[in-house]
């Protein structure tokens, strides 16, 4: 359908793109905390060159190295997030461990640490960021609070001892809370998502698709395959709301709808066309097939009871309009010829169907655009 998309489906992709495409938004954050790492990394790798700290140089000037080049390497390949993860935080493990041993520039390194918690659950999934949350603060644990302590090469403060565990596993806790927020806000997100996504596409009276979902459906099937259209319309329907109101002819088309979903194959599908109308899309069928899977449901609609208030039961009919043969057929021209083919079936007395394979009444034109010649005829 060449109508331009409804505000709805654009709404609703951007939101599948924000919540669902974790990703997406995994490989960005990486990329960029990664960069901003690199870079403070550099200055940092300065800062202790002319302080002639030669060794933290070195090691901060091979971070900025490993940095710069994971955040390449995502910008060029999209699926090495999990290795790039696995990396930086193996490296960010053992460079902990580094610095509190060595306690970096006059015992301030560690405090460093406290940073790289905290970004743990936005530079990775939940499961990879609590490993290396718990295994860091085991680190820090047990190199400043066990024996192990007097091993170390540089000695902090007493107070330093104590007051940074419990600063950094303060840290953490924050760092869990805020992603439990945040997750738990995404997945009520992602179903709210769902359910505005069902309403948009679903008619509210009958539970069937609706025009939208017929556009969607119809764009994403168009181009595998052929696919044949019916359009329904209830007989003298009028008469149905005039004689007993319309909450029963509302009843009558819920019920209808339902007739029509039960008697098609599972990769047929109906939807709501407006008022007493609906469009049945039957793809990859032949035309003998298309035509009496029509009439069998017309003959179903003419026999079937439907129950309206203190038991009593009304009957009605319906004309159905159908075109085949459809491949490479603008879907709105199809829908044109099949209205017509309806039109007829009305004409000739209701309660018809009136289908007509289109292929025999294509043909080329010179841009090689398919195009129905003249007016077609109902096959007999
Ligand atoms: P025809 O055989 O020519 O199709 O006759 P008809 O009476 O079915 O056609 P017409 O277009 O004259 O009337 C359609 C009726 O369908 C009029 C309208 O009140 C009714 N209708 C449309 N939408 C609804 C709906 O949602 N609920 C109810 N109860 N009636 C509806
Ligand atoms: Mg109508
Ligand atoms: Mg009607």
């Amino acid at each position: 359908m060449k109508e331009s998309k409804s505000f709805s489906s654009i709404y609703l992709d951007r939101w599948d793109d924000i919540c669902v495409d974790e990703k997406a938004r995994l490989r960005t954050i990486n990329m960029l905390f990664y960069l901003a790492i690199g870079v403070v990394s550099l200055a940092l790798s300065a800062i202790n060159g002319v302080g002639g700290n030669y060794g933290l140089m070195l090691i901060t000037l091979l971070m900025f190295a490993v940095f710069v080049v994971m955040a390449l390497l995502l910008l060029l390949r999209r699926n090495i997030l999990k290795i790039s993860t696995v990396i930086v935080f193996s490296g960010a493990w053992l460079l902990s461990g580094f610095f509190l041993y060595t306690g970096g520039a006059e015992g301030f390194s560690p405090v460093w640490l406290c940073v790289f918690a905290a970004f743990t659950f936005l530079i990775a999934d939940r499961m990879t960021a609590r490993m290396f949350n718990i295994a860091l603060l085991f680190q820090v644990f047990v190199m400043l609070l066990t024996p192990l302590y007097g091993m170390l090469d540089f000695q902090y403060t007493q107070s330093f001892r104590y007051r940074f565990p419990v600063l950094i596993s303060f840290v953490v806790l924050c760092a869990w809370i805020s992603e439990l927020v945040r997750s738990q806000t995404q997945k009520r997100l992602v179903e709210m998502n769902g359910k505005l996504r069902l309403h948009a596409f679903t008619d509210s009276l009958t539970g069937v698709g609706n025009r939208y979902a017929f556009q969607r459906d119809v764009e994403q099937e168009n181009n595998a395959g052929s696919l044949s259209y019916a359009v329904v319309d209830v007989d003298h329907f009028k008469n149905i709301n005039d004689a007993y109101g319309h909450t029963v002819g509302d009843g009558v088309l819920r019920e209808l709808a339902g007739i029509l979903k039960d008697h098609i194959r599972p990769l047929d599908r109906v939807y709501r066309w407006g008022g007493e109308e609906f469009v049945v899309v039957l793809p990859r069928i032949d035309h003998e097939m298309f035509e009496s899977t029509l009439q069998r449901l017309r003959k179903t609609i003419e026999e079937a009871a439907f129950h309206i208030e203190n038991g009593a039961v009304v009957h009605v009919t319906i004309s159905i309009g159908g075109v085949s043969g459809c491949m490479g057929l603008d879907v709105n021209e199809c829908i044109k010829q099949a209205d017509k083919c309806l039109y007829r079936a009305k004409q000739a007395g209701r309660n018809r169907v009136d289908a007509v394979n289109l292929s025999h009444h294509v043909v080329l034109t010179l841009n090689g655009a398919k195009i129905i010649n003249g007016d077609i005829r109902p096959e007999q």
